[in-house]
């Protein structure tokens, strides 16, 4: 049997692939579980129960998927303990594909790498399917139907549990404090946690990382796959940033372009484009389709999205930015003044690294959280004018009267969105929807 712990998509993703291979699936949450899913497993006679795990049942298993949301709780421990094999979904399902394999994690920029290595992937006429992370679970996808390629983006929760998953090509964009509050407060625990997508891939298979971070840098020499690196320093197999120039280079074959020919702008995005070069590249695709993809990718949702230009005064939607380093990136790539929307759930925010860039970047601050005290403390001295909101239209209408022509409005946040929103999907929406109103 087969029991499911957690039924949010992914697990709702593996109790789907589970039945489909014939087993026998039970799914079971501490929460409640929302209707819709409840009337998704009905429909295929799966049992499930909500609001506790039956102990009896669970440790009945002869397997377990376990969601990445859920903590190691007393349960697990006594899952492990019965020798009962327990596995993440990633892990589930990648037993039973035929497919090839691109796996993306990082701190900052899996969305937008995942969706462009699809783009290209889907563009060169691949059978490719987008999963994981970025919404629709692996196992969901491959309950319906198995793909040539795989393009998934893994968080590091989704990377917990593997035991045998192995990418065809790994990548790790970035690694920089998040989440830490999941790992003891340790950022090494962390990094372990991402570096794991590199855990049982051998010479056959590719690793792609970013050569100028350090946290990657330092777990390199236990990874035993090709490795192909983007940076800014030479680099012999990978891609560079040159000035204004990125070059691939893999194997013998050369790709130039200008960083004005990139649909995705900021440095930040010059690299999410090198990796998906490399990838598109190692995967036989020619320089022409890679080019092009890289030229007409259309940019994605919260993500730097422009919204609207407001009495000469750019607004900028970057709700996804979660985190510092998302927000270092937002600041790092706007030219004019910045009045710079930030604040929300702090995950252990350390904001000293963004000093000296919003002291180059920002004339004002509008704070947008229900305690804006640690943005105050950090921000107090080098800002001006900071201005404390707790709903969305004040802090549209607080930016709109301290902009001036040819500033910017930015909401990038760097911090989560749940004290006053259901996700960032909604705070950017919101902010959209106020702008249209001033
Ligand atoms: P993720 O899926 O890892 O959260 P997204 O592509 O959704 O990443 O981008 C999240 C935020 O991080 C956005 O604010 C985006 O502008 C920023 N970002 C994207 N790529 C990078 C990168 N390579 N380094 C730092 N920040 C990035």
């Amino acid at each position: 049997m087969l029991v499911v712990l957690g039924a949010g998509e992914s697990g709702i993703g593996a109790a789907l692939l589970g039945h489909k291979l014939g087993m026998t699936v039970f799914v079971s949450d501490a929460g409640p579980i929302n209707d819709s899913r409840k009337i998704e497993l009905d429909d295929i006679g799966v049992r499930w129960e909500e609001r506790r795990h039956t102990e009896e049942i669970v440790l009945n298993a002869s397997i377990v998927v376990k969601s990445p949301g859920m903590p190691d709780t007393e349960l697990i421990d006594k899952v492990i303990h019965a020798d009962i094999e327990l596995v993440s979904e990633i892990e589930f399902a990648s037993r039973y594909t035929q497919g090839k394999i691109i796996a993306i994690t990082g701190s900052n920029g899996k969305t937008t790498t995942a969706s462009l290595c699809y783009h290209i992937l889907k563009r060169n006429g691949f059978d490719v399917t987008l999963a994981g992370n970025i919404g629709v679970s692996f196992a969901r996808c491959l309950a319906q139907n198995d793909s040539d390629y795989w393009v998934l983006e893994l968080s590091s929760f989704q990377l917990d549990h593997i035991i045998h998953f192995q990418p065809d090509i790994a990548m790790v964009l970035n690694i920089s404090s998040d989440h830490l509050d999941r790992y003891n407060g340790s950022l090494d625990n962390y990094i372990r946690a991402k570096m794991r997508i590199t855990e049982n891939q051998t010479s056959e298979h590719s690793f792609i990382y970013w050569n100028d971070d350090l946290n990657i840098i330092k777990h390199l020499k236990d990874v035993r796959s090709t490795k192909y690196s983007f940076g800014n320093h030479n680099i012999s197999q990978g891609a560079q940033l040159n000035k204004d120039k990125i070059s691939i280079n893999i194997k013998e074959d050369q790709l130039h372009m200008t960083i004005h020919e990139l649909a995705l702008q900021g440095k930040h995005n010059c690299y999410n484009s090198m990796a998906g070069g490399i990838a598109a590249k190692l995967l036989g695709i020619s320089n022409e389709v890679v080019r092009e993809c890289l030229s007409d990718f259309e940019k994605i949702e919260h993500r730097l999205e422009p919204v609207m230009k407001v009495y000469g005064v750019n607004y900028i939607n970057d709700s996804k930015a979660t985190n510092v380093n998302a927000s270092w990136y937002a600041l790092d790539s706007m030219v004019n003044p910045v009045v710079w929307i930030c604040g929300g759930v702090d995950k252990g925010n350390d904001y000293s690294d963004l000093i000296p860039i919003v002291r180059e970047k920002v004339k004002a601050i509008v704070c947008l959280g229900t305690d804006n005290s640690k943005i105050i403390e950090a921000f107090g001295e080098i800002v001006d004018t900071i201005v404390d909101t707790s709903d969305m239209k004040s802090a549209v209408k607080s930016s709109y009267k301290l902009a001036s022509k040819n500033d910017v409005v930015l909401l990038s946040p760097a911090c989560a969105s749940f004290d006053l929103f259901s996700n960032y999907e909604d705070r950017g929406r919101q902010f959209k929807k106020h702008i249209r109103l001033l």
